[in-house]
């Protein structure tokens, strides 16, 4: 580790913050870089938010991430929104422009994107119809991600129909809202499955979901990744569809805003990987 007096600055502010993996993630591409650099935890009250933020250029920080509760507070903080990152309501990347101003980012439409191209050479949203199990802010990002990767349609399945049908709305007419009922129907022909609920986490229930109707060549993608192997995947895998874990989201989001701090483009790499996972096992 290299840290001197004109180390780089970066971190991440949540509250909670101490079950974060990104200081080890960022940790990992400090050290194989050899950059003169720090990421850190920031453990920030929701009502200290502001004052956090206005502290990072005052501090010399080029910037950080946001995680619960803060990612939709911090769109109404910043100086500058990005197109993206207001068209999903949240921010999780600031960056701390030349003059001192903080530009907020969102970059889990591309880490959703990133992961899925990573995973399977080739891949693209427009080969066919996608299934979108879930509302919450993790949907609005891969909603955004799936349109302007060119798919002709999403299915929008969510619990509470009212949540669907308003992203349904707000995201234009190839979103179409698809009733708690009709889930498993909604999967006939769909080139890709994904479950943007936390149905599947450790402690949670298993995604409520029959795959029967999901052709066997569609795409299973869970962005739970506690455990990494959830029963969608599980499921999914033993009737021969290939799965994407959602390890790698969390990887592929990382990377901008390393690259905006530090300078470097990290990659996501198998070391990347297992080093994540072994913090994922040890917790
Ligand atoms: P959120 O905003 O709280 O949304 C939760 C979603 O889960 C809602 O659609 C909710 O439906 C649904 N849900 C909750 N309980 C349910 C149940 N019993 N049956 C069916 N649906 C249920 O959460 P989020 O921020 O979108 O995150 C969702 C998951 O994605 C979390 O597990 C999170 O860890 C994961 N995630 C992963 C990454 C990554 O990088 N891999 C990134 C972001 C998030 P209702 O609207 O009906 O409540």
């Amino acid at each position: 580790m290299i840290l001197t007096g004109n180390a780089r600055k970066a971190g991440i502010m949540g509250w909670p913050v101490a079950h974060s993996r990104s200081p080890a993630l960022h940790g990992f591409w400090l050290e194989r870089h050899g950059i003169d650099g720090a990421y850190v935890p920031m453990a920030v009250r929701p009502e200290d938010l502001a004052p956090a933020l206005r502290a990072l250029p005052v501090l010399g920080f080029a910037g950080c991430n946001l995680t619960l509760p803060h990612k939709e507070a911090a769109l109404r903080i910043v100086d500058h929104v990005d197109p993206l990152a207001s068209s999903i309501g949240a921010v999780n990347t600031i960056i701390v422009r030349a003059d001192r101003s903080l530009e907020g980012q969102n970059s889990d439409a591309f880490g959703f994107i990133e992961n899925l191209r990573d995973a399977l050479p080739g891949w693209s949203a427009s080969r066919g119809p996608a299934a979108v199990v879930g509302a919450g802010g993790a949907a609005r990002a891969i909603l955004a991600a799936l349109l302007e990767d060119g798919a002709p349609e999403i299915r929008l399945v969510n619990r509470t129909a009212a949540r669907a049908a308003a992203l349904a709305a707000e995201f234009g007419a190839a979103v179409l809202p698809v009733s708690w009922q009709k889930r498993s129907e909604a999967l006939a022909g769909a080139a890709l499955l994904v479950n943007a609920t936390n149905q599947g986490m450790a402690g949670m229930a298993p995604l409520d979901l029959t795959l029967d109707a999901l052709p066997l060549d569609a795409i299973v993608h869970d962005i739970v990744y506690v455990p990494i192997e959830t029963p969608l995947l599980v499921a999914a895998r033993q009737r021969g569809n290939p799965v994407v874990d959602g390890l790698g989201m969390l990887l592929h989001q990382a990377r901008p805003g390393f690259a905006a701090w530090f300078g470097v483009m990290p990659a996501v790499t198998p070391a990347l990987r297992a080093a994540v996972l072994a913090t994922l096992s040890s917790s």
